[in-house]
């Protein structure tokens, strides 16, 4: 034990440690840096100059944002295994960046919108791209997309919790889970249904569009029939020249444009969040025992919509899109995926040659696909 010669008054340690005695006494009571010594009588911190470098390591990890709670982890994690603590705080800073592409993406989002409100007041030229968000090329008449949608059971399930849809404005796949699986995949697809008429979507001004789908997804959840249910959610919305895309869970969209297959969505899952804390590879993820576990997904309870990604779409003639459910994009070979979207001649092959790769595959889950193209508007 220190003697209480050794120790300083909170006074002098917040002035060493550059915290706030304020501070310092929260920091105690959460026991984040508990004091060496309280005095009895009076109470009095006391804290031991070996103190110092763990207050300055929570003043550090408080500048980067991190919540207190993670702090005190690092700081536990340090005194066994500094390595560890290093990889808590990378792992930390992934997710913060991970958090803020989401927003960048939300950001761009507005932009396009504003940018394109602008746009068509002033002339009709094409607005300027921002975040992979551009308008349409000069050239390209008005657009329509063909679609089509199958949903199946897959070779070992007894039944189909997935839920696809496809009409002239949305485009929608939904992987059911829990004992109301199925009852979450389809209302979460109803939700967004209204979308489907001209007015829900085509003209909407400036920035409403984002509130449109956020309101559907809000909807949607309020579909999962009980707390031990939910339902992923990916869906695109055609505006007559962009596609809005809402994206929650694990099920995929990509863009086939010049031959090449996009991956745009981004899974939320545990292994997905480990692969981007560098913790896991993208080969360890694909045959990890956790890979369906999902970090994000529609689920009971108002604003569960909160963790769904929001994005604008641009859309050129000669595009197409899949949305799937993972009975296909967890199945299947990429590769093999890649050939039929880009082979197949037309949106109801593509749907159905992609449902038999997966029973190729065994067929161990439900799987659900949505082919759309962008193609020019029969005049
Ligand atoms: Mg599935």
């Amino acid at each position: 034990m220190e003697t209480s010669e050794q120790l300083m008054s909170i006074g002098a340690f917040a002035r060493a440690s550059r915290l706030s005695p304020k501070a310092l006494r929260l920091y105690d009571e959460l026991g984040l840096l508990p004091p060496a010594r309280v005095d009895p009588g009076n109470g009095y911190r006391m804290y031991a100059p070996g103190q110092l470098e763990t207050a300055r390591l929570v003043a550090w990890l408080r500048r980067l944002g991190m919540p207190l709670a993670r702090i005190r982890e690092v700081c536990a994690l340090r005194e066994a295994d500094a390595s560890a603590a290093a990889g808590e705080v990378r792992a930390y800073w992934a997710q913060v960046e991970a958090e803020t592409a989401v927003r960048r993406d939300l950001a761009a989002f507005l932009v396009d919108h504003l940018s394109r409100k602008d746009a068509t007041a002033m002339s009709a030229t094409t607005p300027s791209g921002t975040g992979g968000a551009a308008g349409r090329r000069p050239g390209d008449g008005p657009l329509a997309i063909r679609y089509a949608a199958l949903s199946d059971t897959g070779l070992v399930r007894d039944r189909n919790q997935d839920a696809a849809y496809a009409g002239a404005r949305l485009l929608a796949v939904a992987d059911g889970f829990g004992t109301g699986g199925a009852a979450a995949a389809a209302g979460a697809i109803d939700a967004l249904r209204p979308l489907e008429s001209e007015g829900a979507s085509a003209g909407v001004p400036a920035g409403d569009l984002l509130n449109v789908l956020r309101d559907a997804v809000d909807r949607a959840g309020d579909a999962v029939p009980d707390a031990g249910s939910g339902t992923t959610l990916t869906a695109m919305l055609w505006t007559g020249s962009q596609l809005a895309l809402v994206h929650i869970g694990d099920s995929r969209a990509y863009l086939l444009r010049d031959g090449e297959l996009f991956l745009i969505t981004h899974d939320h899952t545990y292994v997905q969040s480990l692969v981007d804390e560098g913790r896991l590879t993208a080969e360890e993820a694909a045959s990890h025992p956790q890979r369906a576990l999902l970090v994000r997904a529609l689920s009971q309870g108002p604003g569960n919509g909160a963790g769904a990604e929001v994005r604008l779409q641009d859309a050129r003639s000669g595009d197409r899109y899949l949305l799937c459910s993972d009975g296909l994009s967890a199945v299947v070979d990429p590769d093999a995926v890649r050939r039929v979207v880009a082979s197949a001649p037309d949106p109801d092959v593509a749907v159905r040659e992609l449902v038999a790769l997966a029973h190729e595959s065994g067929g161990p889950d439900n799987v659900s696909c949505v082919v759309a193209d962008v193609v020019a508007a029969a005049a």
